[in-house]
C-alpha cells in the first residue's frame, strides 16, 4: 500500500504553520479516536494515518527532509516508525492531556499529577446598611482539611501502603482492543498504585477529614445584591501539591424599612402636609446615621424629588458616594380639628371667590375680543 501525502492525510497546505498543523492533527485525532469509534478498522487506520503525518510536520527537521524527499527521505533518515500505537499515545501525550482519559502510561511513571482544589460558594445574606457601610463577618466553613494523623496518606500512622496487586502499582490497566492498547484508571486503587491495608481511623483512608473553618471576610462598603466576593485560597484543598480553589461569597442584600437603591442612589420619601408644602418649611430626613435637616421651598408640589450629592452609597473601593435622592408626598389630612376645618372652609371659599373672579375676567375679556 502507497503511503499518502501528509499535507493530504492532515489536510493543510504545504505552506501550513505549527499552530495549524497541530488544529489540524487535534481534529483529526478527535475524529477517528478508536474510543469513539470502536471495531472500526478504516478509522483506525485513519487515525494511526494522521499520528504519523503530524510527528513528521510537526518536527522542522523531519518536515524538510519529507519536503525534499518524501516518504523515501524519511525511510532511511532514522525516522522512527510507530511500532504500537502506545507509542503514538506517548509521543502526543502533551497535545492529548488529559483529554481522552489515557496517556496514563506516561503519567503513572512520573507519579499523580496535582490537582487543583475545587472552589467554594458560600451565599451570604447581610443587612441594608452592612451593604452600605461595609461589614466584616465571621464566616463558618465546612471544608476538608488534611488529616494530621495520616498527615493527608490516608495510611494508619506505623503502617505501610502496599502496591496494588490489581495493576502492580501502574495504577492504569490495560486493554486489547484490535490494534491498540487503551489504558484506564486502575478501579481498584482508583489510578494510585497503592493499597491500603490498614486506613487511618481518623479519616477511614481518605486522607481528608471534615472540619469547620472560620473565615474572616471584609465585605467593603458599597456592595450590592449579588455582588460577588472573591477569596483566593480558601476553598478546597488541592491533592498531591495542587493549589487549593477560591471561596466565592455571594451576597443578597436584605430590605431596608426606609431606604431603596437605585445604583449608588439611596431613595426615601418624605411625607409633608399640605402647609408645609405651600408655606415651605425646615424638616428633618432619615439617613442611615443621624437625621439631617432639609429645607421645603414654598410650593413644593407632591412628587418632587430633592437629589442631596455625597450622601449616598459609596462606590466600592472610592470616597465617592451617589446621592440620597428625597421624594416628597404631600399628605392630604384626613382627620380634622374643628378649627382646622373651619380654615379650610375659610380657605377654601377664598379660593372659589378668586376662581370666580378669574373666570369673570376672562369672560369679559372674551366678549370684548368678539365685539
Ligand atoms: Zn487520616
Ligand atoms: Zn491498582
Amino acid at each position: 500500500m502507497s503511503k499518502r501525502d501528509y499535507y493530504e492525510v492532515l489536510g493543510v497546505s504545504r505552506s501550513a504553520d505549527g499552530p495549524e498543523i497541530k488544529k489540524a492533527y487535534r481534529a483529526m485525532a478527535l475524529k477517528y479516536h478508536p474510543d469513539r469509534n470502536p471495531n472500526d478498522a478504516e478509522a483506525e487506520q485513519k487515525f494511526k494515518e494522521a499520528a504519523e503525518a503530524y510527528e513528521v510536520l510537526s518536527d522542522e527537521q523531519k518536515r524538510s527532509t519529507y519536503d525534499r524527499f518524501g516518504h523515501e527521505g524519511l525511510a532511511g533518515g532514522g525516522f522512527q516508525d510507530f511500532s504500537s500505537s502506545q507509542d503514538i499515545f506517548d509521543a502526543f501525550s502533551d497535545i492529548f492531556g488529559d483529554f481522552f482519559g489515557f496517556g496514563g502510561g506516561g503519567r503513572s511513571r512520573r507519579g499523580p499529577r496535582p490537582q487543583a482544589g475545587a472552589d467554594l460558594r458560600y451565599n451570604l445574606t447581610i443587612a441594608f446598611e452592612e451593604a452600605v457601610k461595609g461589614t466584616e463577618v465571621d464566616l463558618q466553613i465546612p471544608k476538608e482539611i488534611e488529616c494530621e494523623v495520616c498527615a493527608g496518606t490516608g495510611v494508619e500512622p506505623g503502617h505501610q501502603p502496599e502496591t496494588c496487586k490489581h495493576c502492580n502499582g501502574q495504577g492504569q490497566i490495560f486493554q486489547s482492543q484490535g490494534f491498540f492498547r487503551i489504558s484506564s484508571p486502575c478501579p481498584i486503587c482508583r489510578g494510585t498504585g497503592q493499597m491500603i491495608a490498614h486506613p487511618c481511623k481518623k479519616c477511614r483512608g481518605n486522607g481528608a477529614v471534615q472540619e469547620t473553618k472560620t473565615v474572616k471576610v471584609n465585605i467593603p462598603a458599597g456592595v450590592d445584591n449579588g455582588s460577588r466576593l472573591r477569596l483566593q485560597g480558601e476553598g478546597e484543598p488541592g491533592r498531591n501539591g495542587g493549589p487549593p480553589g477560591d471561596l466565592y461569597v455571594v451576597l443578597s442584600v436584605e430590605a431596608h424599612q426606609h431606604f431603596t437603591r437605585q445604583g449608588q442612589d439611596l431613595i426615601t420619601t418624605a411625607e409633608i402636609s399640605f402647609s408645609q408644602a405651600a408655606l415651605g418649611d425646615k424638616i428633618e430626613i432619615p439617613t442611615l446615621d443621624e437625621p439631617i435637616p432639609m429645607e421645603i421651598p414654598r410650593g413644593t408640589q407632591s412628587g418632587k424629588s430633592f437629589r442631596l450629592k455625597g450622601l449616598g452609597i459609596p462606590f466600592i473601593g472610592s470616597s465617592r458616594k451617589g446621592a440620597l435622592v428625597v421624594n416628597i408626598k404631600v399628605k392630604t389630612p384626613t382627620k380634622l380639628s374643628k378649627r382646622q376645618e373651619e380654615l379650610l372652609h375659610e380657605l377654601g371659599e377664598l379660593e372659589a371667590e378668586k376662581t370666580r373672579k378669574k373666570n369673570k375676567r376672562s369672560f369679559f375679556k372674551k366678549n370684548k375680543g368678539e365685539a
